[in-house]
C-alpha cells in the first residue's frame, strides 16, 4: 500500500502521530536521529582541501613549482626552498580569501530557509523547515513551500502548482480522502511534495519524507545542482584577464631572449620568466570579484538586506529605478483604525489605546449612538470579525492579557471589532467558517461564509432575513471598497436595508475620498444572505449582489526613515516609484508626504487601457501606481527595461513572482512575503523597508568601485615591474630584479595590500552621482590610461634610482630597484583607495585593515633588508639611512603624482 491509499486516520496511525498533540520534542530529536535534517545536500561542494588543492594546482603555481623543482636540480637548493615557500604562502593566502567566501555564501544560504508551521507537543509552533521529521504535523498557506514531500490531512481549497516536478504549470487541486488505485505523481491528489508551491487556499498534512529521500531531493541526486554560472563581471574579467596572458606572455618571451643575447645564463633567465609571469599575470582576477560580492552580500546582510543570488550584489550598483510596495515598505504596517462609517453614521476613534478585554463597558466614543445605530455597529463590527483570519488568543507569556496574530490589516479590524463590539472569540465559535473565498491580490475582496444562527449581535439582521433563519447562510466580504460597490446592490442605511441609490453612491464616494486623501487605506464590508446549498459557488457567483454595510478607515504612517531613502535615491540618480494594491487618493497622499512625485498616479484600469506606446511614454513620467495588480507589475518592469533602465522591483505575494523574476534585482519582502515571491527574488529585506533597498544599493556601488579600484592598483603596479625589466637591457644594465624578489614583491602586494582595497569604504559623493551603466568598460572613466601612464612612470622612478646606483658601481643598485620597488606599492594603494578625494583628506585611519597591512608589509620589507638570512636568500644588501630614505622619497613620487592627478580632477569639476 503506499501513503496515498491510505486513509488520513492510518497514515497518522502509521507514523505515530496525532492531529492535536503533533510530535513530543524527544520524538523529533529521535527521528532527527534517524532520518537526518530536512536538506537537500549538494554532493559537488567544494572541500576545504578541494579549495586547497585548487590553489596548489593552478597553472601558474605548477610552472612555478617546475621551475623550483628544476632550479633545484641545477643546484639552487636555496632558491628552490624559497620559492616553494612563497608559492606556499600565496597559495594559503588565495586558500584563505577563498574559504572566507565560501563561508559566507554558505552562511547567506542557511539564512534563506523557508520556516513552517508545526504541531508539535500540543501547540503550533514556527521551525526551520530543515528541522521537519516524518510525522511532523504542518500547516501550509497560499504562498508557501511545501517544505518536504506530505499526505494531505486537513484541506481548505488547497491548491497546489506542481511544475517543478510533473512540469504541468496549472495548479491542482488536492483532498484529504484515499485515493484507490495506483497512480502516479501527477495524480496524487491527496499527497504533497517538497518545492511545489501552494497557490490558494489552506490546509494540514503530515511529513512523509524528508530530505534526499523526497521526491525532489531524488531529482536532485540525479541531476546535481547545477554550480552558479559566472557573473557578468566575473566573465568579463575572465577574457580580459586571458587576454592579458597572452600580451604578457609575448612580452615576458622578449624579455627572456633579451637577457640571453645580453649574455645571462639560461636558467636564471628561464626563472625569471616564469616569475615575471606569476607577477604580472593577474591571475587573481575573477577571485577577487567573488570575493568582493561574498563579503559585500555579508556586509549587505548587516543592514538586513539578505542577498540569494551572488551576481545581484554587483547588479545593486547599477540600479536606476525602484520600483517599491507602498504597505510596509515605504509605509510601517502598522495598521490603526481611526474612523468608522455606518448607517449614516461617521465615527472618529480616539487615538488612545482602548483596553481589549472580554467585558468591557460601551467605549464614550459609542455612548451617544441610537439603538438602530449601535445595532448596525454591531453587526458590523461582527463581520469585520468573521471576515477575518487574524486570531485573538490570551498571550501565553502575559496571563490575562490579550494578544492578536496576523496580518495587519486583518489585526487592525479584529482589535476595533473586539474593542467595541462583542467579544469575537464567542461569536466565532458559534459562526463557524463554512466556506471562503481568500484574499487576492487580484480581487482585493476576502469573503466567508457561515451558517446563520440567531444571536444578540445580529438581532437587526435576523429581523431582515428574506426566509426562515434556519435555511440562510449569511456571507460577509471585505476589501476595497471601490469593487465593493460595483457589486452591491443595497446599503444598510439608517435603520433599514435599501436599494443602493445614485445620490448614496455618490455620497460614500464623497467620504471615501476625504478620508483617503489623509493617506488612510479604507476598507468596505458588506453582507449577503445565501441558501444553505451555495457551496461549492465560484468567487463571480458569491460576491454580487451585496449589501453594504460600512466603510473602516485606517491610517499607517509612512516610515520615518522612507522619506530620507527617498531623497537619497533622487540625489543618487535613481528614481524611486511607488506601486501599491491600494487607491489612488492614498497612495497619492502617501507618496506627496514622502516626497516621491508631483505627477497624479495612474490605475491599474489606466494601465489596461494604453497601448504599447502610450504605456512606455508613460511609465516614463509616472512614478506612483495604484489599485494595481501583479501583472501591471511585470509590464511596468517590462516596459521600464526596454528604455534601457535597470529595475529593482519589489513583491510580496505568490502572484508578483514573474515581476520578480523579470526585474534585475528582483526584492522580496521578508516579513509579510511568501515563501513563493522569495524563491522567485534576489534579494530579501528582512525588515521589509525601502530604505535597505537604498542602503544594499550603495554597497553595492562601493564594491563595483573597489574592483575597479583593485584592478587599476595591481595593473598598474605590474606595469612598472614590467616597464623597469623591459627598459633596463636598453640602457646596457643586466636584468634588474632576481626572481625571488619579483615574487616576494608580488607576495605582498597582490596578496596583502591589494586586499585592504576590498574592505575601502564608500567615497564620499557615492550617492551623489548617476548610476553607471553596468555594461560599460572596466577600464572606462580613466582607469585604462591610468594603469598605463602609472605603470610607465614608476617604470622610469625604477630605472633611475637603480641607474644612478649601477652608474656608481654600487653593490647595492638592484637593492635601491627592489626597496623601491616594495614602497612605491605600499605608497601607491594609499593614492588609489580615492578615485578623485585626496589621501590627505581619507587619513590614513579611515582604512583600516589596509594600513594594518601597510605595516605589515614595511615590517617584511625591512626584515628582507636587515635580516641576514633574508638578505642571503633575497640576496639584498644592507641599506644605510640615506640610502633607504632615498629610496623612500623615489617611491612617494609615484604617490605624489596621482594625488597631483587626481586634485587636476578636481579642479577640473568645480
Ligand atoms: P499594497 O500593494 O500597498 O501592499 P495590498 O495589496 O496589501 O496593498 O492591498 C490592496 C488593497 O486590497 C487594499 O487597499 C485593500 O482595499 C485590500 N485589502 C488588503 N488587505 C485585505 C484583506 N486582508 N482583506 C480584504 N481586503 C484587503
Ligand atoms: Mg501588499
Amino acid at each position: 500500500m503506499e501513503w496515498y491509499q491510505l486513509h488520513p486516520e492510518d497514515v497518522l496511525h502509521h507514523l505515530d502521530t496525532s492531529l492535536d498533540q503533533g510530535l513530543s520534542q524527544t520524538e523529533v530529536t529521535n527521528r532527527q536521529q534517524t532520518h537526518g535534517l530536512n536538506e537537500l545536500i549538494e554532493q559537488d561542494r567544494e572541500s576545504p582541501w578541494q579549495m586547497l588543492w585548487k590553489q596548489l594546482t593552478a597553472t601558474m603555481v605548477l610552472i612555478l613549482i617546475v621551475a623550483a623543482v628544476l632550479s633545484g636540480l641545477l643546484g639552487d637548493i636555496k632558491d628552490a626552498l624559497a620559492i616553494f615557500a612563497i608559492v606556499i604562502f600565496n597559495a594559503g593566502l588565495g586558500f584563505f580569501q577563498d574559504y572566507q567566501a565560501e563561508q559566507a555564501i554558505a552562511a547567506l544560504k542557511k539564512l534563506a530557509v523557508p520556516s513552517v508551521r508545526v504541531r508539535r507537543q500540543n501547540s503550533w509552533q514556527e521551525v526551520g523547515a530543515q528541522s521537519l521529521v516524518p510525522g511532523d504535523i504542518i500547516a501550509i498557506e497560499a504562498g508557501n513551500l511545501v517544505p518536504a514531500d506530505c499526505r494531505v490531512v486537513d484541506s481548505a481549497s488547497l491548491r497546489i502548482q506542481e511544475a517543478s516536478l510533473t512540469g504541468e504549470s496549472e495548479p491542482v487541486d488536492k483532498i484529504r480522502d484515499a485515493l484507490g488505485n495506483q497512480c502516479p505523481l501527477a495524480e496524487r491528489h491527496n499527497m504533497v511534495y517538497m518545492g511545489t508551491a501552494v497557490t490558494y487556499g489552506r490546509g494540514q498534512a503530515v511529513v512523509i519524507d524528508t530530505g534526499m529521500k523526497t521526491e525532489l531531493g531524488q531529482i536532485a541526486a540525479a541531476i546535481q545542482t547545477a554550480k552558479p554560472s559566472p557573473t557578468l563581471l566575473q566573465q568579463r574579467l575572465d577574457q580580459f584577464g586571458q587576454q592579458l596572458a597572452i600580451a604578457i606572455t609575448i612580452l615576458i618571451l622578449i624579455i627572456f631572449l633579451i637577457g640571453l643575447l645580453q649574455g645571462e645564463n639560461l636558467r636564471f633567465m628561464f626563472l625569471t620568466a616564469v616569475s615575471l609571469g606569476v607577477a604580472a599575470v593577474p591571475e587573481g582576477l575573477p577571485a577577487i570579484v567573488t570575493i568582493a560580492l561574498a563579503l559585500g552580500a555579508q556586509r549587505m546582510l548587516k543592514h538586513q538586506a539578505l542577498i540569494r543570488k551572488l551576481p545581484a550584489v554587483e547588479t545593486l550598483g547599477s540600479v536606476t529605478v525602484i520600483c517599491s510596495d507602498k504597505t510596509g515598505t515605504l509605509t510601517e504596517n502598522r495598521m490603526t483604525v481611526t474612523d468608522l462609517v455606518f448607517a449614516d453614521t461617521e465615527i472618529t476613534l480616539p487615538t488612545a489605546a482602548i483596553p481589549l478585554t472580554p467585558e468591557h463597558p460601551p467605549h464614550p466614543c459609542v455612548q451617544h449612538l441610537q439603538p438602530h445605530q449601535q445595532s448596525a455597529l454591531d453587526v458590523m463590527l461582527t463581520g469585520l470579525a468573521l471576515c477575518n483570519d487574524a486570531c485573538l488568543e490570551l498571550d501565553p507569556e502575559h496571563p490575562d492579557h490579550y494578544r492578536l496574530l496576523g496580518d495587519p490589516t486583518e489585526t487592525a479590524l479584529l482589535t476595533v471589532s473586539a474593542q467595541l463590539g462583542p467579544w469575537p472569540p464567542q461569536f466565532r465559535q458559534d459562526l463557524p467558517r463554512h466556506q471562503e473565498l481568500p484574499f487576492d491580490a487580484n480581487r482585493k475582496l476576502m469573503s466567508t461564509v457561515h451558517p446563520f444562527k440567531a444571536m444578540p449581535c445580529l438581532e437587526a439582521l435576523a429581523q431582515q432575513a428574506p426566509a426562515p433563519l434556519s435555511s440562510l447562510n449569511l456571507m460577509f466580504t471585505k476589501g476595497a471598497l471601490d469593487r465593493l460597490l460595483d457589486l452591491s446592490s443595497h446599503i444598510w442605511s439608517a435603520d433599514r436595508i435599501e436599494p443602493l441609490s445614485e445620490t448614496k453612491r455618490h455620497e460614500i464616494f464623497q467620504i471615501h475620498d476625504r478620508l483617503a486623501a489623509e493617506g488612510k487605506r479604507i476598507l468596505g464590508i458588506a453582507l449577503r444572505w445565501l441558501p444553505q446549498s451555495s457551496n461549492g459557488l465560484s468567487p463571480q457567483n458569491l460576491e454580487q449582489d451585496l449589501v453594504l454595510m460600512g466603510l473602516v478607515a485606517m491610517i499607517d504612517p509612512p516610515r520615518p526613515e522612507a522619506k530620507d531613502a527617498v531623497f537619497l535615491c533622487q540625489t543618487a540618480g535613481i528614481r524611486p516609484v511607488m506601486i501599491t494594491g491600494d487607491h489612488p487618493i492614498t497612495a497619492n497622499a502617501i507618496a506627496q508626504q514622502l516626497k516621491i512625485s508631483s505627477r497624479p498616479p495612474l490605475t491599474g484600469q489606466d494601465l489596461t487601457q494604453l497601448n504599447e506606446a502610450q504605456l512606455s511614454e508613460s511609465v516614463q513620467q509616472v512614478s506612483i501606481y495604484a489599485r494595481v495588480s501583479p501583472q501591471h507589475k511585470l509590464a511596468i518592469v517590462r516596459t521600464l527595461q526596454q528604455q534601457g533602465q535597470i529595475v529593482a522591483m519589489t513583491g510580496d505575494g505568490i502572484n508578483d513572482a514573474p515581476a520578480l523574476k523579470q526585474a534585475d534585482i528582483g526584492v522580496a519582502m521578508g516579513i509579510t512575503g511568501t515563501d513563493v515571491a522569495k524563491q522567485a527574488a534576489d534579494m530579501i529585506l528582512l525588515n521589509d523597508d525601502f530604505s535597505t533597498i537604498v542602503a544594499a544599493v550603495r554597497e553595492g556601488r562601493v564594491i563595483y568601485d573597489n574592483i575597479r579600484k583593485f584592478i587599476k592598483y595591481t595593473l598598474s603596479g605590474n606595469c612598472g615591474e614590467l616597464w623597469v625589466i623591459l627598459m633596463a637591457p636598453l640602457v646596457g644594465m643586466p636584468i634588474p630584479l632576481l626572481p625571488l624578489q619579483i615574487l616576494w614583491i608580488n607576495l605582498l602586494a597582490d596578496g596583502l595590500l591589494a586586499i585592504g582595497l576590498s574592505v575601502e569604504p564608500a567615497e564620499r559623493n557615492i550617492m551623489r552621482r548617476s548610476p553607471y551603466s553596468p555594461t560599460e568598460n572596466l577600464f572606462s572613466r580613466g582607469v585604462g590610461r591610468d594603469i598605463a601612464w602609472i605603470g610607465l612612470w614608476l617604470g622610469c622612478l625604477f630605472l633611475g634610482v637603480g641607474y644612478w646606483g649601477w652608474q656608481l658601481d654600487l653593490a647595492q643598485w638592484q637593492t635601491f630597484i627592489f626597496t623601491t620597488l616594495a614602497f612605491s606599492r605600499i605608497f601607491l594603494v594609499q593614492a588609489i583607495r580615492g578615485e578623485q578625494e585626496s589621501f590627505f583628506k581619507m587619513g590614513v585611519l579611515s582604512n583600516k585593515p589596509l594600513l594594518g597591512s601597510v605595516i605589515l608589509t614595511t615590517g617584511l620589507q625591512l626584515l628582507v633588508l636587515y635580516n641576514p638570512m633574508f638578505q642571503k636568500i633575497f640576496e639584498t644588501q644592507p641599506l644605510s639611512v640615506v640610502e633607504l630614505l632615498l629610496c623612500l622619497g623615489v617611491a612617494s613620487l609615484g604617490f605624489l603624482a596621482v594625488e597631483l592627478q587626481k586634485w587636476g580632477l578636481r579642479q577640473k569639476k568645480r
